[in-house]
């Protein structure tokens, strides 16, 4: 039996589904969002162990109905609340938007927007939220999450940035048919922080060009998701971020010190606004179990698809037909296992093949774009393979791909990152 719930003026209803359960969502009359994107009524949404909240402006009335068992038992939580950040987002979308009807009619560029804070403040939601209120209004922003660990665009290990042209999908997420992406191989910038950085400063040279060649994508300007890592080399890494973007709107959810930090850094930069915003109350903590499953299931879906509906395919190939590289040591003790001011005198961008075939057992392999083996540090990846078996004596090694045929360029780039398909 469909359970209904009933919504006044600015209410959501937080739901959190079981890990593994499902429940199918109906809006039956009025109006809600789930983190902006407008629910169309009658229509059914499936909802899969995801936490979410139906936002209301104008009250509504919804449906919940378990799939194959009661709804009770799909649901952890779920509760009404009138206490939400919700009008807070609203005005810097009115914000954001002001600037970049500006921008359109003076041809400057749109808004720069990064969110940041700790993990579990929120800021992936409200970066959903803004881009979704952004398409309402026909604008076209450019996505980029830089967080390694739980990024939205690419598998982890990876940082990517998208225009969104549509609403975000309620069951899939962001719609990434040609994302541009880099890839780390590693879920933390620890390891190889220069890295990281040149990645950021490649991909904001490429927006860039893309900004300067359509007034459009640059009046619509940038969403960036940070990563939740805000002390040490964190916060460095971030202010690297926010340099490297020309970002001119910091939003900080729920940090007082970081907020504090970043004002007094821009305090002189008259371009540089930064707000602080409320953390919603209906914001989820992820254990650190829960954030390396839901990694495990972002690779699962790279290959298997959100619905679990694509067939992956596996080949198997001679050692010689798979030229794997590296970049820095790969295995380099993080920057926090070495002594106070210590150095490690490697060089981290120092691109190397892997000649030991049997090292790639499992792991996450990136196809990259590169034509030579000196273009991998800075070309962003066509595609992934997960290595499934190598054979020491046939001297093969299998894949996974999602697609068959032969891998689409010849250079493949391996980090740290592994996987098991349990
Ligand atoms: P962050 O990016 O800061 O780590 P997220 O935006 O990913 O945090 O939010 C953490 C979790 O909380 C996500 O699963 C998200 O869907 C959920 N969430 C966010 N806001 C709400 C809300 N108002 N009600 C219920 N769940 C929410």
């Amino acid at each position: 039996m469909p359970k209904p719930y009933v919504l006044q003026k600015e209410q959501e209803l937080r739901i959190e589904v079981r890990e593994g359960h499902s429940l199918t969502l109906k809006l039956v009359k009025g109006q809600a969002e789930v983190f902006g994107t407008d629910l169309l009524e009658q229509q059914i949404y499936t909802l899969r162990g995801q936490k979410l909240a139906v936002f209301s402006w104008e009250g509504c009335e919804v449906q919940l109905q378990g799939v194959g068992e009661p709804v009770e038992d799909a649901i952890e939580v779920i509760y009404e609340s009138d206490d939400t950040p919700m009008r807070e987002y609203a005005n810097v979308h009115n914000l954001l938007q002001t600037r970049r009807e500006a921008a359109l009619a003076s041809k400057f560029e749109g808004p720069r927007t990064m969110v940041v804070g700790q993990v579990d403040v929120g800021k992936s939601t409200l970066c959903k939220i803004l881009l979704n209120y952004a398409i309402r209004r026909d604008c076209a922003p450019t996505m980029i999450d830089l967080d390694l660990g739980q990024g939205s665009i690419a598998p982890p290990a990876c940082i990517g940035a998208t225009p969104v042209e549509g609403p975000i999908d309620v069951e899939e997420g962001l719609p990434v048919e040609m994302p541009l992406v880099y890839f780390s191989g590693n879920v933390s910038p620890e390891p190889n922080p220069h890295l990281y950085r040149h990645h950021v400063e490649r991909m904001a040279a490429l927006l860039d060009k893309r900004a300067q060649s359509n007034a459009e994508v640059g009046a619509a300007g940038m969403v960036i998701n940070s990563m939740g890592w805000i002390d040490g080399l964190g916060y460095e890494l971030i202010l690297h971020s926010l340099k490297t973007f020309r970002v001119d709107i910091i939003l900080v959810i729920g940090q007082d010190k970081l907020y504090s930090q970043l004002s007094s850094v821009f305090r002189s930069d008259r371009r540089m606004n930064v707000i602080k915003l409320t953390r919603s109350g209906g914001v989820v903590m992820r254990p650190r179990e829960y954030r390396k499953s839901s990694r495990e299931q972002r690779i699962r879906e790279y290959f298997y698809g959100p619905r679990n509906d694509l067939q992956p395919s596996s080949s198997t190939v001679p050692f010689t037909n798979l030229k794997v590289y590296r970049v820095g040591s790969g295995f380099a003790a993080p920057q926090s296992a070495l002594p106070i001011g210590g150095q490690s005198y490697s060089n981290p961008l120092k691109v190397t093949q892997m000649l030991n075939m049997n090292d790639l057992l499992h792991m996450i392999v990136a196809v990259s774009h590169a034509q030579q083996p000196e273009e991998l540090l800075s070309a962003n990846v066509a595609g992934f393979v997960w290595i499934s078996n190598v054979d020491p004596v046939q001297q093969t090694v299998t894949y996974l791909a999602p697609c068959a045929g032969e891998l689409p360029a010849p250079f493949l780039l391996a980090g740290t990152l592994k996987t098991y398909f349990r």
